[in-house]
């Protein structure tokens, strides 16, 4: 059953019913990075700073936690919710390698066990799951639990789409432009498909559940920055955004038009700005608020009592960054 809701401003929002109780409580914890963006991160780094929309979405939220991701570049754990995003992306990606007429729920399940053989070798995975057997968590979901649940979400996703009628154009693509001040933009688009008219459809999973009404702005912030790139690039709105929700087998879809984008490019010209002049004076506010539970930092963060290293103006610099810190202040 489809409900529709009210627009959100120049959006077209149509939700599907079903919502788990941890969707509505709005505190999803943070996504996954993609196969794409851990595997071309090496290749693929940019030549100067730019902006993606989990980095927008870290400043929007806390600037502190930005500095330290972005700036300080500090190692943070990785969670089995995460690599299980991971591990489903990587599922789904590959589905589309198979001709149209085999990709089944049990092909797609097969593609479970050695897309996780593949992810494993990556460092801090396969840790995960030693701990979970050890005598310190004995509570913790065994590893072959833990890859039915994976498995569980990718057979949730043939309930939202029919992948034999399907044929993308792009799968963990990289987009980025450069805007005219010069603001450069990149992110990695799940889907992309082209239907034979021009017509585009950006399509992005969630293993997570869907967020609730009042939290669906988050969600759609990295739609709609795709949306813009798109527009910038190919000189098409796109005609369909659409955001997958495999815990609970849900689908966000929002068309978006000129007038919301052109919004949008100001509102990420505007958090550009900011970090800029964070970066140039080292002053990143810490910003208390559910994303802590998540969050590595704490014990670096003053909202908990702690003290951030030195802003580390060489690295910044180092990056293109425009400091007006002295460098040697690093370290
Ligand atoms: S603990 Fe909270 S306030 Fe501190 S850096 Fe992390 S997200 Fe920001």
């Amino acid at each position: 059953m489809s409900v529709a809701r009210p627009n959100l401003g120049a959006m077209t929002v149509t939700l599907d019913a079903g919502r788990s109780p941890e969707a509505e409580s709005g505190t999803t914890a943070p996504e996954t990075t993609t196969a794409a963006e851990r595997t071309t991160a090496a290749d693929s780094t940019p030549r100067r700073p730019s902006l993606s929309p989990s980095r927008a979405a870290d400043f929007k939220s806390c600037p502190l936690l930005y500095r330290f991701r972005t700036i300080d570049r500090l190692p943070e754990k990785k969670s089995r919710a995460a690599v299980r995003g991971t591990l489903v992306h990587a599922v789904l990606e590959k589905l589309y390698d198979l001709p149209p007429a085999q990709r089944t729920v049990e092909a797609a399940r097969t593609l479970v066990d050695p897309a996780w053989a593949e992810l494993r070798e990556e460092p801090g995975i396969s840790e995960l799951f030693e701990a979970a057997e050890g005598a310190e968590a004995p509570k913790a979901e065994s590893l072959e639990a833990w890859l039915a649940s994976a498995g569980e979400l990718v057979e949730t996703y043939f309930r939202l789409e029919d992948p034999t009628r399907i044929q993308p154009e792009g799968r963990e693509e990289l987009v980025e432009v450069t805007l005219p001040d010069g603001l450069l933009l990149r992110g990695y688009v799940d889907r992309l498909d082209v239907a034979p008219t021009g017509a585009l459809r950006v399509v992005d999973y969630k293993t997570g559940g869907m967020p609730r009404e009042a939290f669906e702005g988050k969600a759609l912030f990295q739609m709609k920055f795709y949306a813009l790139v798109l527009w910038r690039t190919r000189g098409v709105v796109a005609a369909q955004l659409k955001l997958l929700y495999l815990k609970d087998g849900d689908a966000l879809t929002y068309s978006p038009d000129e007038a919301e984008l052109l919004r949008f490019e100001r509102t990420l010209q505007a958090i550009w700005t900011a970090i800029e002049r964070a970066v140039a004076t080292g002053d990143f506010r810490a910003n208390k608020s559910r994303l802590c539970s998540w969050c590595d930092h704490q014990a670096l963060c003053p909202a908990f009592g702690g003290t951030p290293p030195p802003f580390p103006a060489e690295a910044a610099a180092a990056a293109g960054w425009r400091t007006t810190l002295p460098v040697t202040a690093a370290n």
